[in-house]
């Protein structure tokens, strides 16, 4: 990346960090002026709604307990019809990217705000970025409606995360930072900013899957994964990304695990494109950083192959072609038969090359 002309575009998002802080919600609504939360959370998480709801005390309209995966329009209308009935001003939304996602659809189709309360490090509290999914057509877009309001990081609400998806989850916001470092949008700030997130990540990653109830593993985390989250929104996506996102369309396939093993083939794939990215990457990776990844992931007990998550070989072309009909910018060109290789060392968990 050239340091010397670049473009950087700043999204405001407010945010509160560390272990305890989720008791300063009631004043977090106090100073958005809102009166009557629609808290929301998938059923597993219905505890922390709870407690949310016991927090707001009469700011607590209800609990919507039903969001999922990929967002469904009957979910949102669903929603909506709630907060409509309960006369709700703004949605608490407390859990992963998939219940963050909801409050964000419900922004983008009804205008009301929303307060994050991320529990996992998917990242989508900190982007503009919205999904939907109505008859089996998942469509995405950016709107800066969609931005959470406030953003309230606490990590004692990932204790309960479990270590294996917690390791996944860190691996899909380690995927963020690594694609912000060459991704079209890239500049000195984000990079330095995504540096740090992948030495956060990478240092308590680890720790944390060794002693999940240690907070401080956590709480550098959350850290990793608010920066991720932030290269995220501030970047674009380019291979890595764009082929994660077939997998999970095409496929169905888990969204952190995909992450995790797509991360070394194509980070492997575009490294003889992007010297100044390897250059941090060996900074806080080591001297090789695909080996590296594949190390950490065999730490965390991620996959070793998406044939483990699901797929086969027959699957390739339909991925492909899902891929190659989507736009993105990556910095090394490729075509139908170079998707195709790296897909199939992917589905047999061969060594990535480029
Ligand atoms: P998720 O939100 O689907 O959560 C997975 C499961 O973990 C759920 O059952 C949830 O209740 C549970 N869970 C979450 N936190 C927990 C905790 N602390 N303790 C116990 N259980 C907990 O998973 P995710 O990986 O956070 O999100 C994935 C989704 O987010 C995908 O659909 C992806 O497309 C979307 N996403 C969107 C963006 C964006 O910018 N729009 C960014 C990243 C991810």
């Amino acid at each position: 990346m050239d340091s010397t002309s670049f473009e950087c575009n700043f999204e405001r998002f407010r945010v509160i960090f560390g272990a305890g802080r989720l008791v300063e919600l009631p004043a977090e609504m106090e100073r958005l002026r809102k009166h009557r939360a629609l808290i929301i959370c998938t059923p597993e998480q219905r505890d922390l709604a709870v407690t949310a709801r016991e927090l707001l005390g009469s700011r607590a309209a209800g609990i919507f307990d039903r969001a999922r995966m990929h967002v469904p329009v009957e979910l949102v209308r669903q929603a909506h019809d709630q907060a409509a009935a309960l006369a709700a001003d703004i949605s608490v939304c407390a859990g992963g990217g998939s219940t963050i996602g909801l409050g964000k659809a419900l922004a983008l189709r009804h205008g009301i705000p929303l307060i994050a309360i991320p529990t996992t490090y998917a990242g989508s509290e900190m982007t503009s970025i919205w999904g939907m999914t109505e008859n089996g057509l998942k469509t995405t877009g950016k709107d800066a409606c969609v931005r959470p309001a406030s953003v309230i990081y606490d990590p004692e609400l990932t204790l309960s995360l479990p270590p294996r998806y917690s390791g996944m989850s860190g691996l899909n916001a380690m995927a963020h930072a690594i694609e912000a470092l060459y991704a079209e949008g890239c500049n000195p700030l984000l990079s330095a900013i995504a540096e740090e997130a992948i030495r956060a990540l990478c240092e308590s990653l680890p720790q944390l899957y060794a002693a999940p109830e240690q907070i401080g593993a956590r709480t550098g985390a959350l850290y990793g994964a608010w920066l991720a989250g932030l290269t995220l929104g501030m970047s674009g996506v380019a291979l890595h990304h764009k082929l994660c996102h077939a997998l999970g369309g095409t496929l169905d396939l888990p969204h952190a695990e995909t992450h995790s093993v797509m991360l070394p083939y194509s980070l492997a794939f575009n490294a003889p494109a992007i010297p100044a990215a390897m250059a941090r990457l060996q900074r806080v990776l080591g001297p090789a950083p695909v080996e590296s990844l594949l190390q950490l992931n065999s730490e965390l007990g991620a996959p070793r192959s998406l044939a483990e998550i699901g797929m086969k070989r027959g699957d390739i072309p339909k991925v492909v072609d899902a891929a190659m009909k989507q736009k993105y910018n990556n910095p090394r060109r490729y075509t139908k038969t170079d998707l195709e290789d790296l897909l199939d060392r992917a589905v047999r968990g061969l060594p990535p090359h480029s």
